[in-house]
């Protein structure tokens, strides 16, 4: 079965997003659980996690196909002791709302090095933050988004995915979040049928399928290897549609989130129905 949806708003409300989702025809979403532009934000009231539990319900959504989304302010790899320190409090405190909704997944963007580490030691780091809140939490796994590869981004080779997952103690509630933009232009050339089976083999060799736990369903406005995430409206990128009809066939992306992070959000209902579309072969 395939889950497809987009990052619907939350506004008003997390118990808004499950509405915001059904009123496009997705049968997936992600979402924000507080402002992703600040630090702090108000905690879940008891009357947010029940409604959001019972538009859930009424909209036939359950956790395995809800993908929510960390603070774009986090930096799990900073490396400075204070902003580090800030980032894994965010961070823990982004999974307790997930536990306290019933969510069993939150994805986010592994962290930068901003040039004052090296690599190895900010996938460390990046580990270890994982490591200390997991260890404060039960239920949710930490989803690794891959990136672009933008500035000094971590994560945008699979090996470094398989680097920080390997440092991670309970592997049971560690999984990636794999984003066709972000594969496309840090490197892997999905778009060709070949460049496809082998980006999507390697994947398997290096990290496994058994950890991927969603996906973002981006075209690119950039060009392969461009190392530039900037996402474009399904079939209308450098990637282009056949792409989107292999993943839409390919059972490895079963049973999963699949998310449109799209530009255009007037699109979202169009690019779901031309996504479903696909798979009728
Ligand atoms: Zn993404
Ligand atoms: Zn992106």
């Amino acid at each position: 079965m395939k889950y497809v949806g987009a990052h619907v708003s939350a506004s008003g409300g997390v118990e808004n997003a499950p509405v915001n989702a059904y009123a496009i025809g997705a049968k997936a979403f992600a979402l924000f659980t507080k402002n992703q532009r600040q630090w702090f934000s108000k905690p879940l009231t008891e009357n947010n996690i029940r409604l959001f539990k019972e538009n859930c319900q009424k909209y036939g959504y359950t956790p395995h196909q809800i993908l929510p989304h960390d603070s774009y302010l986090i930096n799990l790899g900073h490396p400075e002791k204070e902003p580090l320190e800030k980032s894994r409090n965010a961070f823990l405190d982004e999974l307790q709302r997930c536990e306290r909704l019933g969510l069993d997944r939150l994805n986010f963007h592994p962290g930068s090095h901003l040039k004052k580490i090296t690599e190895e030691s900010c996938l460390n780091t990046i580990a270890e933050s994982i490591n200390w809140a997991l260890d404060k939490t039960s239920g949710v796994t930490a989803v690794i988004e891959n990136t672009a590869g933008q500035g000094t981004n971590l994560g945008f080779r699979f090996e470094q995915l398989a680097a920080i997952i390997d440092r991670v103690e309970d592997k049971s509630r560690v999984g990636v979040c794999i984003d066709t933009c972000h594969t496309y232009t840090s490197g892997y050339n999905i778009k060709t049928e070949a460049g496809y089976e082998k980006t999507f083999t390697d994947f398997d060799r290096i990290v496994g399928f058994q950890y991927l736990k969603g996906m973002h369903l981006n075209d690119s406005k950039k060009e392969l290897a461009s190392r530039v995430d900037r996402h474009d409206s399904i079939g209308k990128g450098f990637i282009g549609i056949d792409m989107f009809r292999r993943i839409m066939t390919d059972p490895r992306f079963d049973d999963m989130p699949l998310i449109l992070e799209t530009p255009d959000t007037n699109l979202w209902p169009q690019e779901i129905e031309l996504l479903y579309g696909l798979t009728e072969k």
